[in-house]
């Protein structure tokens, strides 16, 4: 790192509250190292309030761009000159890029999900998929299914609120021309979503159900039978790293079962190549990270 810094070098961050537990540092600096990039990439404690003067200093300190995490992911999609198509839809955004002065916001958690199965030999185009859930990184998977060729998308969540939220971001979607097709339903109606699974070819997990220490040993499949011997599932979930619904997949015989740890690299790499043009170098950053989660590095105060 010390060997790359230059009058010329190139700053980017990432930025939300709270922010020290971040690992998409190491993961962006090893990609600038790899490639010789006279890049720096730090992690910016930032509150909602703090939005637009950051942005200001984005623009002031020529900053490449940025990635963006709770719980400012909208308040930056407020205030960009340009947005993706997927953030324009969500309305959040995780990935600013600024070029000379003009800031565009994008959103690639949901590219996470669809480049992960991609790494896994798996397409979503023409699929059916069953999507657990109406948050942040459920719209996000929605909104990428749905324009990355799914045929169609069925949601299911538990509170009405999310369920109209995601309705409205689907009919948007549909009026501005996406060919998807989209059902939105209550997990009440337990009965139908297990229908669906077994007529379906993916399942998305993108509930915190299964998430540790709260949730950890829970599944919104209740009745195992509906995952089938053709079925695909995904859960975002990484912390445990096998989930109640992988375990019983995996007891069913689904034809794959794919943890939520591939996300978090995968919409790195769609970040990354929006800064760069350049591809992220996966292999080595899935080393790097299952290093760095046995041996951290110290922190200053450590040394
Ligand atoms: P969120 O708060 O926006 O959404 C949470 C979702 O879970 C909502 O749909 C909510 O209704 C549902 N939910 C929570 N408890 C439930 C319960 N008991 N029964 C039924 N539904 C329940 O959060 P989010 O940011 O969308 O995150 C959701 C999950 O995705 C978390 O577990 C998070 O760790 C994971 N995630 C993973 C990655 C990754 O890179 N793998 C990225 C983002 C989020």
């Amino acid at each position: 790192m010390d060997t790359r810094i230059s009058g010329k070098t190139r700053l980017l961050g990432v930025f939300g509250t709270p922010i020290k537990h971040s690992g998409s540092p190491i993961m962006y600096n090893y990609c600038f190292d790899y490639y010789g990039l006279d890049c720096a990439y730090l992690a910016f404690e930032t509150d909602v309030p703090d939005v637009k003067d950051t942005l200001a200093a984005m623009r002031r300190l020529d900053m490449r761009g940025g990635n963006v995490t709770m719980p400012c992911k909208q308040e930056v999609a407020r205030n960009m000159d340009k947005l993706s198509p997927a953030a324009k839809f969500i309305g959040a955004v995780n990935t600013i890029v600024n070029d000379n002065g003009v800031l565009t916001g994008h959103i690639t958690d949901g590219e996470g999900v669809v480049r992960d199965l991609l790494d896994h030999g798996i397409s979503i185009k023409g699929e059916d998929i069953v999507l657990l859930g109406a948050g942040g990184a459920a719209t996000a998977i929605m909104v990428q299914c749905a324009l990355d060729g799914a045929k169609s998308v069925t949601v299911f969540n538990r509170g009405e609120e999310g369920l109209l939220k995601a309705e409205r971001i689907g009919t948007s979607m549909m009026e501005d021309g996406v060919d998807c097709k989209m059902e939105y339903h209550l997990l009440e109606e337990n009965q139908l979503m297990h229908d669906i699974i077994r007529k379906s070819g993916v399942l998305i997990n993108a509930t915190s159900v299964g998430m540790k220490p709260m949730n950890e040993g829970v599944s919104l499949v209740t009745d195992v039978t509906a995952l089938h011997k053709d079925l695909i599932v995904y859960d975002v979930i990484y912390n445990p790293l096998v989930t109640k619904l992988m375990e019983d997949a995996q007891n069913q015989g689904c034809k794959a079962v794919i943890g939520g740890k591939g996300m978090l690299l995968w919409q790195g790499a769609a970040a990354f190549e929006l800064y760069t043009g350049l591809e992220m170098p996966a292999e080595g950053l899935k080393k790097l990270l299952e290093e760095r989660e046995v041996n951290p590095l110290p922190v200053l105060k450590d040394v």
